[in-house]
């Protein structure tokens, strides 16, 4: 999208141990080099203050993977927006798929949360996206657009909101929707963020999400309105996550 900066961020999702400092610590000394997009690394939480400290203020920004509506309490096992700004995070991805098939999180739920994440001043990578029945039935546009209706607050703007379009069909399969598709979802999705937010849906970037690597990077990443990448497996090697980087 013209004038919109592309965000290329990592899910590592429930990978990673201390020694995956050493991947993280390799992707900066070359995002040092490299810097055609904002670059980030969502890893599991018990992470993200020692990837905070080796980060500072470089080229890396982190996001937390979820996060608790409420800002403490009682609720165990849970992690606040709070606390993960607290630990370095400037953003939090919401609503993932799996976190919606896992836990059953709603649209409702996930709007709650983002209400919790711009409390705490982080970002909110909002993640939509069709099954394949649903894709198969027709539905994709109508159940991402309800999706995003359902789980994006009023208010939003590009520096508080990122969208991730990431089709459930596509995440860790190895296989893509055609460019064509992902055009026309991410077109339909642009539409829907400037009826509802204005010029400020203009500038929200949408990112695709769904089996990105290096090889296919360009390809998608050219597509318009795509503004980034999700990137789930392909994130927890430095080779391959600033593999796609360079895409920009
Ligand atoms: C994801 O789950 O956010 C994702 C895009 O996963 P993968 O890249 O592994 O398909």
């Amino acid at each position: 999208t013209p004038g919109v900066r592309p965000l290329v961020a990592g899910n590592w999702k429930m990978n990673g141990l201390r020694g995956s400092e050493r991947e993280f610590e390799a992707m900066l000394e070359r995002a040092r080099a490299d810097r055609g997009a904002d670059l980030m690394i969502c890893p599991p939480a018990t992470l993200l203050m020692r990837l905070s400290a080796i980060a500072g203020n470089g080229p890396i920004a982190l996001g937390g993977q979820d996060c608790h509506a409420e800002v403490s309490g009682a609720h165990t096992g849970d992690l606040s927006a709070e606390m993960l700004a607290d630990a370095g995070a400037t953003a939090v991805i919401l609503g993932h798929s799996e976190r919606r098939q896992d836990h059953g999180e709603t649209s409702a739920q996930v709007a709650a949360k983002v209400e919790a994440a711009w409390r705490a001043g982080l970002t909110a990578i909002v993640c939509v996206g069709e099954t394949e029945a649903e894709r198969d039935e027709g539905r994709a546009v109508e159940v991402v657009l309800g999706q995003l209706q359902g789980s994006v607050p009023e208010g939003a703007t590009h520096e508080t909101l990122v969208v991730a379009y990431e089709p459930v069909w596509a995440i860790g399969t190895g296989r893509t929707p055609t460019a064509e598709d992902v055009r026309e979802m991410h077109s339909r999705q642009r539409e829907g963020l400037k009826a509802r937010f204005g010029k400020a849906g203009e500038a929200i970037r949408i990112l695709y999400g769904g089996s990105v690597k290096p090889a296919n990077a360009a390809e998608l990443m050219a597509i318009a309105n795509v503004d980034g990448a999700l990137v789930g497996g392909a994130s927890l090697k430095a080779d391959d996550f600033m593999g796609i980087a360079a895409a920009y």
